[in-house]
């Protein structure tokens, strides 16, 4: 059977997060920091580790099938390759920024302006879009001080806090695109039977950390009030309780609707209630 290769990022922001998603589709392989490629021991599949930037290209050319990398690379690179499924993290938003001190009031106020950036392709294509002539200083790092050390006078970069921008006297003056970790594959690769399954599972996983199982006792007499307050997945199961007039429910729901019912329930008579996480739901 061929072995299928997917490439996360070795080191930085997405590597955590893309190896636990992988573990959690129950993938088993070593996590050695130091190789560049790791074998799954219970799916046709190998890891490799490589540089953020370098993904998408891999994934386009074949060497690798597909890629976990941020949507602000893959539009950079300008690679052609088939989205597979958002992840849901990494997310963070490429912005024009300027010094603090500057009080523009449009963006045509940057004609003319220079703005540093490590994205020279998406943001020259946002200033034509929006008919702009800055100069584009593309660099390879730390763009947040050059305008301190009067290299631009504006910067275009990723943020997602915006503490580096505070901590730099700038603030965030344009959204340029807003990015998250993706799964992406060869052109044409998200018809074959492995890699389906794959995306299946990576799917079955985000459900899963969506949801939550909830169990809690109520009142036999006040049930159908606390049904109604717990849309589950489908219906909620109901088991008697040894103490006479009361039941026990089991539902699954999302964890944000949740939250916001917590106190409705308790008014309900809802007692004991357990919130459990999920592993995977496959549908
Ligand atoms: P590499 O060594 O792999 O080239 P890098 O330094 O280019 O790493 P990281 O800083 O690790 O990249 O960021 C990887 C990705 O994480 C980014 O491309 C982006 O999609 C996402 N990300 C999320 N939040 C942020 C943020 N605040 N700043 C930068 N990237 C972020
Ligand atoms: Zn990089």
């Amino acid at each position: 059977m061929k072995t299928l290769k997917i490439a996360i990022q070795k080191s930085g922001r997405l590597n955590e997060k893309s190896v636990e998603l992988l573990k959690n589709c129950g993938l088993n392989f070593e996590n050695y920091k130091s190789s560049l490629i790791s074998p799954v021991s219970n799916f046709p599949l190998e890891i490799l580790f490589l540089r953020d930037d370098d993904i998408p290209e891999y994934v386009q050319d074949g060497i690798a099938d597909m890629g976990i990398v941020g949507e602000n690379v893959i539009q950079e690179t300008e690679v052609q390759v088939s989205y597979l499924q958002k992840l849901g993290f990494g997310r963070c938003s490429l912005k024009i920024a300027i010094p603090n001190t500057e009080h523009y009031t449009s963006l045509s106020d940057l004609n003319g302006k220079s703005i540093a950036t490590t994205y020279p392709v998406k943001l020259g294509k946002f200033l034509r879009s929006h008919g702009i002539e800055s100069e584009i200083r593309t660099i390879s790092g730390s763009v947040e001080i050059s305008p301190g050390l009067g290299l631009a006078d504006a910067i275009c970069d990723l943020v997602s806090t915006g503490g580096t921008l505070k901590s730099n006297g700038l603030r965030p003056y344009a959204d340029v695109m807003s990015s998250e970790a993706v799964l992406i594959g060869r052109k044409g690769s998200e018809n074959e039977e492995l890699i389906k399954e794959l995306i299946q599972r990576v799917q079955s996983v985000l459900r899963a950390k969506e949801t939550k199982y909830v169990v809690l006792n109520a009142p036999k007499d006040n049930l159908e009030a606390i049904t109604n307050l717990l849309p589950g997945v489908k219906s909620p199961s109901v088991v008697p309780l040894a103490e006479e007039g009361w039941v026990a429910v089991h539902t699954v729901i999302p964890e944000r609707d949740f939250w916001d019912r917590i106190s409705q329930l308790k008014q309900a008579g809802a007692q004991g209630i357990v919130v459990m996480p999920i592993e995977k739901i496959i549908l």
